[in-house]
């Protein structure tokens, strides 16, 4: 890319979350272009294959925009490592059981070219509740 005028700040797995992260860049004011974001959303092993969703905004706004991005995989990491969705509970155990489960469902629904892998991220059990998460 010739006379590049954006900059790579984010690359992200999972659709809705680079669409929660242009919300929050757009929200101060920064231009956002997402890429590969088609082929991403097809299913999460897709997203890998492709480097996943590259979130680049203009070079003379990426210090302000590496903040708010910083931020977001902040709160990203708290959340998936914390709570219960169903209580809020912070006493989850992981089900490992169900996350191999999980990959091998994801692998064969990549080779098949299926989209199975929506919605079926239970990997914690809680354990206040028995809610899987
Ligand atoms: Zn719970």
């Amino acid at each position: 890319m010739k006379n590049q005028k954006h900059i790579l700040v984010a690359q992200l797995f999972i659709s809705s979350d680079a669409h929660i992260l242009k919300g929050l860049l757009e929200a101060q004011d920064i231009t956002v272009f997402m890429f590969d974001e088609g082929f991403s959303s097809l299913t999460p092993a897709d997203a890998v294959a492709v480097g996943g969703i590259k979130i680049h905004v203009p070079f003379e706004q990426r210090n302000k925009a590496q903040k708010i991005v910083d931020k977001f995989y902040e709160n990203l990491k708290e959340e998936k490592i914390l709570k219960c969705a169903n209580c809020g509970s912070t006493n989850l155990k992981h089900d490992y059981i169900e996350h191999i489960k999980y990959g091998f469902i994801n692998l064969i629904s990549a080779f098949a070219g299926a989209n199975a892998s929506h919605g079926v991220r239970y990997y914690k059990s809680c354990l206040d509740c028995g809610d899987k998460n």
